[in-house]
């Protein structure tokens, strides 16, 4: 009941959203405090000197100051306000491309990228004459980690992986692949976009030298996102963009940049969007994230058990450990044919190919259906599911739906 858009109704039939994945629902707080900030304070932040400038700018830092507690970094200049998770991993491919990448080099990226944190990696590769490594995954989608092992050497300038697979759920062994990397002074950067609404990114812990994520992910505003990267790695990479907010000083021939985090953050900010994941993250740690996670568990274990029964279904991937996300095909029926089905009967899930070409090549497939459900889904809700799966399996037998 927090979230207005789950009360409203789709052709007549109560709304059921399973697209958590692609992004998630906005609480009311959330909404409230942005549109709070559009209709009472709203200013350039860090320009002028005026009473609404001076509060919109205190929230904002107090916004940097959230988030570096949230995931236990240790100041708050190590965290970048971006417009996503893409965007943070374009600027620290634009700057280790700048700075670190020479040919013959080579990058380590895994074989179940979102297309975000593998195409950076790629052209990087290609326009500097490095070498793209890829860490293969088993059928199940479990990373191969003895291959991974073999792969990092002197010539290894950065390991960029996912924390969670969009595509399979796949929880990978970030803590350990980090150590790996680490033992021959490699710097990793976790794409944390899946993982980080179910607080298990601890960065002190993680030790991890970079970490990217979306607030579209975590009940926030979309066009935010956050680059956490270490000090000493960000004072050496060039910003990605330039512009106001971040000079020191300037000619008409040269500038000096301001120090982190403003040398990154070029122009003027998304302050609603920096005040919505500020409310979504105290929205988050009200419910508890203990909470949120014993019941989104049971909730995929239940989803996991009901779609078995269903005839025909295959699962893309049957990782060890898994987090928030279930993809499928069923014989015979195209997925979007059964994602548009679902969304007639009023259910939301993403059909396609998840922005990871590669990763569905590795099944031999061009899309699949994926349902990721978050905690304001209900056991009821996976019923209506199972029940429209059926439904479609058999309007599509009897029509002999095949496009
Ligand atoms: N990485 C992963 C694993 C994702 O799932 C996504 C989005 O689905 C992204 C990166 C890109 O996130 P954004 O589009 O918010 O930049």
């Amino acid at each position: 009941s927090d979230f207005p858009i789950l009360k409203r109704t789709v052709y007549g039939k109560p709304f059921i959203y399973l697209d958590n994945a692609a992004t998630t629902q906005l609480p009311f707080t959330v909404i409230q405090a942005v549109s709070e900030l559009y209709k009472d304070y709203n200013a350039n932040v860090h320009r002028s000197l005026h009473y609404l400038n001076r509060k919109t700018t205190a929230l904002l830092e107090g916004t940097r100051e959230k988030i570096q507690k949230f995931i236990n970094a240790s100041n708050p200049y190590e965290i970048i306000f971006t417009r996503g998770t893409t965007e943070s991993i374009n600027m620290v491919a634009h700057g280790f491309k700048e700075v670190f990448i020479e040919p013959g080099d080579e990058i380590v990226v895994t074989e179940m990228e979102h297309h975000s944190n593998l195409i950076p990696w790629q052209q990087i590769c290609k326009s500097k004459k490095a070498l793209l490594k890829i860490i293969p995954f088993d059928d199940n989608g479990n990373l191969v980690m003895d291959v991974y092992e073999g792969m990092l050497s002197k010539k290894t300038k950065i390991v960029a992986i996912t924390h969670v697979s969009n595509v399979l759920g796949t929880l990978n062994p970030i803590k350990k692949i980090i150590d790996l990397a680490h033992i021959k002074d490699i710097p990793v950067l976790v794409d944390a976009a899946q993982s980080i609404r179910h607080k298990i990114v601890d960065v002190a812990h993680l030790d991890c030298d970079f970490l990217c994520f979306s607030g579209h992910k975590m009940m926030a505003p979309s066009g935010i996102g956050v680059l956490y990267g270490k000090k000493r790695w960000l004072e050496k990479i060039p910003p990605l963009s330039y512009g106001g907010g971040m000079i020191e000083s300037s000619t008409l021939y040269d500038a000096q940049f301001k120090a982190l985090p403003y040398k990154f953050e070029a122009g003027t900010y998304n302050t609603g969007g920096i005040i919505g994941l500020k409310a979504a993250i105290t929205y988050l740690e009200d419910i508890g994230f203990e909470n949120i996670q014993a019941y989104e568990s049971a909730l995929m274990d239940y989803l996991i058990e009901r779609l078995s029964s269903i005839k025909g279904l295959k699962f893309v991937g049957t990782p060890s450990q898994r987090i928030g996300v279930v993809s499928f095909v069923i014989e015979d029926i195209p997925s979007d044919d059964i994602a548009i089905i679902l969304d007639q009967m009023g259910i939301a899930v993403r059909s396609g190919h998840h922005c990871a070409i590669p990763l569905l090549k590795h099944y031999n497939l061009d899309s699949c259906v994926r349902v990721s459900p978050a905690f304001y889904n209900t056991k009821e809700e996976i019923d209506t599911l199972i029940e429209a799966l059926i439904k479609t399996s058999n309007i599509s037998k009897n029509k002999g739906l095949k496009s």
